[in-house]
């Protein structure tokens, strides 16, 4: 399969070069020239089968044509070595629970497979990649763990000093090994500047092969797709023939716009709520027709603090940038931090199920905007004790914290102090390489 620049203004590219490249030349996200519709056969069955078996179906149709298929399948069954339960909170109120992976977020998919394929595509370059990622959070714990100690890969995180828990840092800062955590005196977006910046620098990208692992990857945006064919599988377990609403946290867009390329390869699903917090540069636009992006600010729910969503671009080439159309399938709320604490609280007392902040966002637009025939599935992206500063002050009683997120927390963080300047952090890189 091939893949285009939604710039336009750039060759296309095998999947190897798109996902080595990460980044289009022209700055422009890369998009597989074909969205297959999966067999009505598979749609009727799909209750029948397990994670495993729709993830290896749903990883076909974009990577079959690449990837021989033993070699497809090992990555799939790598990736997903946890489960994804979806879990009724109230009644038609569903919970997918993306966050029982290894750093306890959503992004262990995207990132686990993305690893993964990437080390299948550097064997065969036998070249050292270095991986630039810039996160809000969860993203470099993500990542860093997903590419931990694996060969010809080098990891740089890029984090905004002071605006990640404690936890999140944790995650990424502590690891050693292949993977330098670089924290940046200023917003996700400047981190995210940064980054952009690097693959645009011939002389960097001369001596050094650079690549992104944030959602502007197709490896790691594409494999979100699964959960909602496995979502929608456990669902139709319980009731048939229900409309579907889903309701998504976001911030860089990225797992919006897999449930969207899920629904153009068949998944009934009726809309999609796509949740913002204050930072409702999407909203805005999904309102008036106008995208205007702006500086992020800080909220509770900080992996959706985003100012300039990267894969809005994939949405608006996937909708041949038709409001109408994105519209039609999309619909939007923003909260407020008191609101989400509320709801983290109220939710808590009333159906015993914890929210984190992010899943909190979800759980109140599905409220909002379901109709009462339709069965709502927000998604909840990250365990609530990765936030236990927000979660515990929101409940009585303690908070739980599992043991595996709590040995992040014993060992020594090692991070390198940056300012937000594109030519010191071109030089770190060079020292470092
Ligand atoms: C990254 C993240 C989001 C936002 O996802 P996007 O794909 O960037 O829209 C939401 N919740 C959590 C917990 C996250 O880590």
């Amino acid at each position: 399969m091939k893949y285009y620049s939604t710039n336009k203004k750039a060759p296309v590219v095998s999947l190897q070069e798109a996902v080595v490249k990460g980044l289009a030349p022209d700055r422009g996200l890369y998009m597989p020239e074909r969205i297959d519709r999966l067999p009505a056969g598979f749609f009727e069955e799909i209750e029948n089968y397990e994670l495993h078996e729709i993830a290896k179906t749903v990883a076909e149709v974009f990577f079959g044509e690449d990837i021989p298929k033993e070699k497809l399948d090992a990555i799939v069954s790598d990736t997903l070595n946890f489960e994804i339960p979806l879990k009724e909170v109230e009644e038609g109120v569903y919970v997918l629970e993306l966050f029982h992976g290894p750093t306890f977020a959503f992004k262990d998919v995207g990132a686990r497979f993305m690893a993964r394929m990437l080390s299948h595509f550097v064997q065969e370059g036998k070249e050292e990649v270095n991986v630039l990622v810039a996160t809000s959070g969860d993203t470099g714990s993500a990542v860093a763990n997903g590419f931990l100690g694996v060969e010809g890969i080098k990891v740089f995180v890029l984090y905004p000093s002071g605006k990640v828990s404690e936890m999140q840092e944790a995650q990424f800062t502590t690891l050693g090994q292949n993977i330098t955590a670089l924290e940046v005196d200023g917003t996700f977006d400047d981190c995210q500047t940064l980054v952009k910046s690097a693959f645009m620098d011939e002389e960097l990208n001369s001596r050094l092969k650079l690549t992104s692992a944030n959602s502007i990857n197709v490896a790691r945006f594409l494999p979100q797709s699964f959960y909602y064919f496995w979502a929608y599988a456990q669902l139709k377990r319980e009731l048939q023939d229900a409309k579907v609403v889903v309701s998504v946290p976001s911030g860089n867009l990225g797992n919006l716009t897999a449930g969207l390329f899920a629904k153009r390869m068949g998944l009934s699903v009726d809309k999609f709520i796509a949740v913002n917090n204050r930072n409702d540069v999407f909203r805005e636009y999904l309102q008036t027709g106008k995208y205007i992006p702006r500086t992020s600010v800080q909220t509770i729910a900080n992996a959706m603090d985003v100012g300039a969503p990267s894969n809005f671009e994939r949405i608006l080439d996937l909708y041949g940038h038709s409001h109408e159309a994105i519209t039609a399938d999309v619909s939007s709320y923003k909260y407020s931090d008191e609101e989400i604490r509320m709801a983290i609280s109220n939710v808590y007392a009333k159906s015993d199920y914890l929210l984190d902040p992010h899943g909190a966002c979800a759980y109140l637009a599905l409220k909002e905007g379901k109709k009462p025939d339709e069965t709502g599935i927000f998604l909840a992206t990250a365990h609530p004790a990765k936030f236990r500063e927000t979660v515990g002050s929101c409940i009585r009683g303690s908070l739980q914290i599992p043991d595996a997120l709590a040995a992040f927390m014993k060992n020594k963080k090692q991070s390198i102090s940056l300012p937000k300047d594109f030519n010191l952090f071109k030089k770190q890189l060079i020292d470092q390489s």
